[in-house]
């Protein structure tokens, strides 16, 4: 295949046949000038991507801020130091500081995943991409990555290499999702990157489940003790390929 850097955005929206995929991804592999185009419009995306808003406060939050600043204005109206100016902001933003984290206690606790909770998954995967965070202990041995995690993490997480399977360890990373500490797995598929996030499983929750937005996907599933979030760009059913071989894998 010659060099065709129109058709690469089209590879990265996962609008190519099987066949030009293929052809393309041999020619990714060897061709360092295409490599970079594919690279600098992948970073083009995520960016793009990160940077669009993805919360908008709901009105019940929005109300209790306002009659917090109301009440604080009365307050500030009586003569007092400066500081006072201060107060207002200081509640507001302890308000929203409780009610964020009333929300993630919240999302945790229920079995279908709620959409802010989805959210926060994908901010920490494309956050993960953007700032050059990938994964603390880089490594292609689960007997590496593994251990790595001791003394961390109050559980060990399942680590497994599916290299073979077309799925290789890139990695792995400490995450805070919903306030809580989670192990982050590393994987590629072809020139994609999925992280797992895993931590142990709340018997309350369901799985598997599945989400998509903003061209990411979500797959939730739980195994023995353990929860899994596995979130890429990749196709779901590559996802869902990954979900088998996880599952496969511990059956054994
Ligand atoms: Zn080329």
């Amino acid at each position: 295949m010659n060099c065709v850097p129109d058709r690469i955005e089209a590879y990265i929206d996962d609008e190519l046949d099987a066949g030009e995929r293929l052809a393309l991804e041999r020619h990714l592999a060897t061709c360092a000038e295409c490599s970079s185009t594919h690279t600098r419009l992948l970073e083009q995306k995520i960016a793009i991507k990160a940077a669009a808003p993805y919360y908008a406060a709901p009105p019940e939050l929005r109300e209790s801020i306002r009659t917090a600043l109301q009440r604080a204005a009365v307050a500030e109206s009586r003569p007092a130091a400066q500081a006072a100016f201060w107060r207002p902001l200081a509640i507001a933003a302890s308000l929203l500081l409780v009610v964020s984290i009333g929300w993630n206690v919240r999302s945790l606790a229920t079995a279908r995943p709620p959409s802010n909770f989805v959210e926060s998954l994908l901010d920490d995967h494309i956050r993960s991409l953007l700032a050059g965070h990938l994964v603390d202990v880089p490594s292609s041995d689960q007997h590496t990555v593994k251990p790595w995690f001791a003394g961390k993490l109050e559980f060990s997480p399942d680590v497994k290499n599916l290299d073979a399977e077309g799925f290789p360890l890139v990695g792995g990373r400490i995450e805070y999702i919903a306030g809580t500490r989670v192990a982050a797995l590393v994987y590629r598929h072809r020139l994609h990157v999925i992280n797992v996030f895993t931590w142990p499983a709340e018997s309350s929750q369901a799985g598997p489940a599945q989400v998509s937005q903003h061209g990411y996907h979500v797959l939730h599933w739980t195994s023995g003790a353990m929860t899994y979030w596995a979130v890429s760009d990749v196709a779901m059913a590559d996802l869902e390929l990954l979900r088998k071989l996880y599952l496969d894998s511990s059956a054994q």
